[in-house]
Formats: C-alpha cells, sequence, structure tokens
C-alpha cells in the first residue's frame, strides 16, 4: 500500500505515520525527519535545508524531489510506504506520480489529518523542536495554507480526510477504519 499524510505541521502526521507504520509493517519515510538527519551528518544537503527549515520555508522542490526519489529506490519500499511530508505542493505532487508511474505504481490513498490552528499551536509549543517558534510557525502555517488547497484537489480521487482532534490512539483507529473503507468499499449487494 502507498499513501501520503498531509496536514498541519503539528497535526500529528508523524505520530500517526509511525504507529500506522508497525501496523502495516511499511517504511515510514518523512522528509522532515531524513532532512534533520542530514543536518545531524552534517552533510552538503543539510546544510542548505537548514536555512529553510530554520526560518520555516519550504526546502527547495528539485533538493526535496531528488530525496525522495533516491529514497525511494531502496529495496524496503517494494510492497508499500506511507510517506509523511511530501509530497507539499502540486509541483513536488507531479514529480511524485512521475515517479512513481515510472517505477513503483500508483497511490492507493492520500490521508488529510484535519484540526484546528489552535491544537496544532498547542501542540508545537509543547514539543518545542528548534523550528517551533512562533514566528517560523506562523511562517509554516502561512505556507501550508497556501500549498494544501491545491494539494488536496491534485489528490481528490484518493482523498481521506481524518478528524486529528484528541488522543492518539482514538486517531489512529480513525485512520484504520478510514484506510479499511477505502480499500474495501461495501459494494451494495455483495454483503
Ligand atoms: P516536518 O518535519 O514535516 O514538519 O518538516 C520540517 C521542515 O522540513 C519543513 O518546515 C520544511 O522546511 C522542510 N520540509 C519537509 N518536507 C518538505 C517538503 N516536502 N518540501 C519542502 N520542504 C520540506
Amino acid at each position: 500500500m502507498r499513501m501520503i499524510l498531509t496536514g498541519l505541521p503539528g497535526a500529528g502526521k508523524g505520530t500517526q505515520a509511525h504507529l500506522l507504520a508497525q501496523f502495516l509493517e511499511l517504511p515510514h519515510i518523512s522528509t522532515g525527519d531524513l532532512f534533520r538527519q542530514h543536518i545531524a551528518d552534517r552533510t552538503e544537503l543539510g546544510q542548505t535545508a537548514k536555512t529553510y527549515i530554520n526560518s520555516g520555508e519550504l526546502v527547495p522542490s528539485d533538493i526535496t524531489v531528488a530525496m525522495v526519489r533516491d529514497r525511494l529506490g531502496a529495496n524496503d519500499v517494494a510492497s508499500g510506504f506511507i510517506l509523511d511530508g511530501f509530497p507539499r505542493t502540486v509541483d513536488q505532487a507531479m514529480a511524485l506520480d512521475e515517479l512513481l508511474s515510472d517505477t513503483l505504481g500508483p497511490l492507493d490513498a492520500v490521508l488529510d489529518f484535519t484540526v484546528s490552528e489552535q491544537t496544532v499551536l498547542n501542540r508545537m509549543l509543547a514539543r518545542g523542536r528548534a523550528d517551533d517558534t512562533d514566528d517560523v510557525i506562523r511562517t509554516r502555517l502561512r505556507i501550508y495554507n497556501e500549498e494544501n488547497e491545491p494539494l488536496l484537489h491534485h489528490y481528490s480521487s484518493i482523498l481521506c480526510s481524518i478528524d486529528a482532534e484528541g488522543e492518539v490512539e482514538d486517531v489512529h483507529t480513525r485512520v484504520v477504519r478510514a484506510l479499511g473503507e477505502r480499500l474495501s468499499p461495501s459494494r451494495p449487494g455483495t454483503n
């Protein structure tokens, strides 16, 4: 199963992707985590990405797409993957679609985590990551609000909206239920 997770920064995508990856035994691929690993390893890519991440801007798509292409070339994605935080723009989505049509096959689902801005502000300030400061959070929310609607429109035929308010376990239950419905919709007269 190939899927992507979208939602406001702080919506809990990373936590839910982690749980779902365990549940489905699929790799969890987070572009934010990949960038943070590059920064920790002091690679050239990490040095470039850092300036964007620390200001809350998106890392340029050519860099991001090349990193994802590289990751999706690994053997462990053969039976599927959970992409978290990528794509974030229609440009990136089109690059991903092209990459997948040449290699692994199309996406099965896009999970969009819906949550209020107040909830994500509370969660991010509690999390306290280096890019979770007031100004940077504002920039990230602004960019998300500009980019996400066209992205969801691009994926409207495979979109599942998930209510991401509340407890982690409850949200996970909603995710599993939504995926079950999406992948085996009950057809009239078949049960
Ligand atoms: P995240 O961990 O998903 O919140 O991502 C942290 C930061 O990494 C973002 O604020 C961006 O600067 C960068 N980043 C992560 N994913 C992408 C992406 N798909 N495109 C561009 N920049 C990204």
